[in-house]
């Protein structure tokens, strides 16, 4: 059960452990946010993750959050490697390093507009998506193992980007550890035709122009000004990466009573970092999770053609960073330094000003950290704050408050489409149900999530972006 609610600050809320609980939940949010988040049983779902061996310091929720498979969407659990620690793939999502990459044109909103039908009308032909089969990048067997290996590097490598777009990618592009001979047969084969492709319905490639810039200096050094072009691009790992997720969902369900672990929830499905099926997954997320990067990579080049061959402009790669991950990170607990297994599902990585990890130009105002909201109202540009709590993460999007179903049944796509052709945002969709199931009414008010994120000392906000064409999935 969920028990207590306790309201430490207006954008902190605490349940204390209770029952089976390791640690206590910490959900980010407002009052105002607050009964959506109840309503649908993701507070529960934070409960529940709380249970799981070796989880430190607290289960986190983020404002956006939402119920999910086992973990919340929007939920933050890192775990103590060397106490046993687990790694679970329902803690990442079955769409493994789905993330959002932005690109920032040499272009504004008023020079795009004449060329901006023409502009969208390649898009619409150039983008595989929805159920329309197919890549950008149709690739062999021998190939596909080397994207599962070297992710946007590989890509970069093969002429499909520039290696500057490699130092704005987390990661430098590439993860690490990643073992392509992990990936099931039946994985490979459905990632195989889909190297460059959006996917389904909430997954998207939009064109933005920055609305409102609150903090000049950060977003110069992003590479941002008040009224230029940038493309968003929202998608993941496709058919491999739901597979992968599958394939060891169902491994790690019959592994756990080997290693003595029930959880509250089989869809919590685990096992010890430190064994061989977590360590087996971690090296099949790894390899999913370069596909999504070298996915996105791919997209970026097939707009930069577009972009060129109707305005001459470049087009430069702001950051890339996934919000489905679990990442071996080192953290500070109780004042000392622990090797941690940071799940961020629906939560997106805010490095903080100074942090190792960031390359040298963006250390000083911190990492890129980028939100969409809907089509028909807008997206965040954020950075990082120290301290920077829950791991450094903050939300990744409005999050759901209609479930596709229920939008689906209240929203007719045609009329949307019009609704946003209203308001001057261009729409080329895959289908109309598609576009039903991601209406702006389906999703939270973005803006006061992010006033959430910040108020909660998650992040700090660098730009907001409004949409004017789109392409869904
Ligand atoms: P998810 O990864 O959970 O499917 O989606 C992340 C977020 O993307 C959602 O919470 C929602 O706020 C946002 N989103 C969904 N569709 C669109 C779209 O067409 N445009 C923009 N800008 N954001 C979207
Ligand atoms: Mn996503
Ligand atoms: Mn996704």
């Amino acid at each position: 059960s969920l028990g207590e609610l306790i309201e430490e600050t207006p954008f902190r809320f605490r349940i204390p452990r209770h029952g089976r609980m390791r640690v206590p939940g910490v959900v980010f949010a407002s009052r105002a946010l607050l009964p959506e988040a109840a309503g649908d049983k993701a507070l529960e779902q934070v409960v529940n993750v709380a249970t799981l061996p070796g989880i430190v310091r607290a289960s986190y929720a983020m404002p956006d959050v939402h119920w999910g498979y086992g973990f919340p969407i929007g939920g933050v659990a890192a775990t103590d490697v060397e106490a046993g620690g687990v790694v679970s793939p329902g803690g990442v999502g079955f769409d493994i390093s789905c993330g959002v990459r932005l690109l920032a044109a040499d272009l504004d909103g008023v020079a795009l507009a004449p060329h901006l039908t023409a502009v969208m009308d390649d898009l619409d032909v150039a983008i595989p998506r929805g159920f329309r089969h197919g890549g950008i990048w149709p690739v062999p067997r021998g190939v596909l193992h080397e994207i599962l290996a070297g992710g946007a590097v590989y890509a970069v490598g093969r002429g499909h980007g520039v290696a500057r777009d490699l130092e704005r990618c987390e990661d430098g592009g590439a993860v690490a550890g990643a073992g392509p001979g992990l990936v099931s047969d039946r994985a490979l084969e459905r990632g195989l035709g889909q190297v460059g492709s959006l996917g389904s319905g909430n997954h998207f490639l939009e064109l933005q122009t920055v609305a409102e810039v609150y903090d000049e200096h950060a977003a110069a050094v992003f590479g941002l000004r008040h009224g230029q072009v940038c493309v968003m691009i929202h998608c993941g790992s496709r058919g491999l990466g739901h597979q992968v997720c599958g394939d060891y969902v169902r491994m790690m369900e019959a592994a756990m009573t080997r290693y003595g672990i029930e959880v509250p929830d089989r869809q919590l499905a685990c096992a010890p970092v430190e064994s061989r099926p977590g360590r087996e997954y971690l090296a099949a997320m790894a390899a999913a999770t370069n596909y999504a990067r070298a996915n996105r990579q791919l997209l970026t080049e097939a707009v930069r053609r577009i972009f060129d061959s109707h305005t001459g402009s470049r087009l430069d790669l702001v950051y890339d960073v996934s919000h489905n991950l679990a990442a071996l990170e080192t953290h500070e607990i109780d004042g000392r330094p622990r090797r941690l297994c940071v799940h961020r599902k629906g939560a997106t990585r805010a490095l903080p000003p100074g942090h190792p990890d960031l390359p040298a130009d963006l250390a000083p105002v911190g990492q890129p950290t980028l939100i969409p909201g809907t089509m028909g109202t807008a997206s965040y540009v954020l950075t990082g704050v120290a301290p920077g709590h829950a791991f450094h993460s903050t939300c990744h999007g409005a999050g759901r408050v209609w479930s596709r179903h229920a939008a689906v049944r209240q929203i007719s796509g045609r009329a949307l489409q019009s609704e946003l052709e209203q308001h001057h945002i261009a729409v080329r969709g895959a289908s109309w149900k598609g576009l039903a199931e991601e209406a702006p009414a389906a999703y939270k008010d973005i803006t006061a999530v992010i006033a959430a994120s910040e108020g909660a000392g998650l992040c700090r906000k660098v730009a907001r972006l409004v949409p004017i064409g789109v392409v869904k999935g």
